[in-house]
């Protein structure tokens, strides 16, 4: 078969598997009806008692309508887990698709505006160019390592390599690569990082979490956009917020945004994502023994704090 068509294939088992119609109405029609036959027998076969031969034969027709029917309902749960998994795999193929598409778009149009020439006598616009080439390469790269740290995390394979000592160097580190990632005056970032107590952590996964956070605000924040990410010393523990001016996310979602997959429709989240990034940070935070809370108020903002045991020392 050749590789097109062994795709089509694939894709048709998909969308097969994605229909559940057919199944159930093939189980109702094969083990319902001859069940409730068969209980119908047993049930007439006891009412009307006469011989020890009666009562054999009600309880054994009881039992096998009763187990045909066990049968069928654990067949429907099982197609129905097998559906949902199938639904949310191409979900993720279209929100992941559909989120690379856009800088993709960005690079390409910017690098065959360099080859064309049109801007070759003007250094200004060259820059301008190579700063937007070098911005929406920052956001693909941001996507593709958290869908690989997802991938790892389901495959429980996310190994650490956990220092101690205080998380200010990721705390800037992580905030001059978010500031490479937008325009120059596009948004409003403050930044501090007043923390001394040490932090037993990974550094590459700190640091991706407070990026999966960083972009997060940016996303879902309009077009004055006030972003701060600030790390605190508080009773113990290192605090390590991330606060915007954003469109805020209702009370009723905010247990549920760290599922995996779960975005808030009513909130813009068109504005793309397969919604995994807050279930990434939710994973790799409790890897490292800290926390996540979100407080957030609809049309005001959303802070988003990462919180962490300080440790005693030592590696
Ligand atoms: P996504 O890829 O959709 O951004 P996330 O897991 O990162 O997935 O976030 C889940 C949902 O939580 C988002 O779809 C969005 O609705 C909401 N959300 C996350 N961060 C913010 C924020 N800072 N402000 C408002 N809503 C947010």
């Amino acid at each position: 078969m050749s590789g097109s068509g062994s795709y089509r294939a694939r894709i048709r088992r998909l969308q097969h598997s994605l229909r559940l119609g057919g199944p159930i109405a093939v189980l109702a029609a094969a083990v319902l009806f001859p069940a409730v036959l068969i209980a119908t027998v047993g049930i007439v076969a006891l009412a009307l008692w006469e011989s020890p031969k009666d009562l054999v034969l009600g309880v054994l027709a009881l039992a096998l309508s009763a187990a045909a029917v066990s049968g069928a309902i654990i067949v429907v749960v099982l197609l129905g887990r097998r559906a949902r998994l199938a639904r949310l795999q191409s979900d993720l193929l279209g929100n992941v698709s559909h989120e690379l598409k856009t800088p993709l778009a960005a690079i390409r149009m910017y690098a065959e505006t360099l080859q064309s020439g049109a801007v070759a006598n003007d250094p200004k616009l060259v820059q301008e160019c190579l700063d937007v080439i070098v911005r929406e390469t920052e956001w693909l790269q941001s996507m593709i390592e958290r869908l690989l740290t997802w991938r790892a995390a389901a495959r429980d394979r996310a190994a650490l390599d956990l220092v101690c000592e205080p998380v200010s160097g990721a705390v800037q580190d992580v905030a001059r690569r978010f500031s490479r990632m937008f325009r120059p005056g596009e948004v409003e970032l403050t930044v501090s990082a007043e923390t001394a107590l040490p932090v037993r952590h990974d550094r590459t996964a700190l640091e991706s979490v407070l990026l999966n956070l960083l972009v997060n605000a940016y996303k879902y924040t309009g077009k004055d956009k006030r972003i701060a990410l600030g790390a605190t010393d508080r009773d113990g523990r290192v605090e390590i917020a991330v606060a915007d001016n954003g469109i805020g996310i209702p009370l009723e979602e905010q247990g549920r945004i760290f599922e995996p997959f779960h975005r808030v429709e009513s909130n813009g989240s068109a504005a793309g994502g397969a919604g995994l990034g807050l279930a990434i940070v939710d994973v790799t935070v409790r890897a490292m023994r800290g926390t996540v809370r979100v407080e957030s108020q609809v049309g005001r903002g959303s802070t988003f704090t990462v919180s962490f045991p300080a440790a005693g020392g030592g590696k």
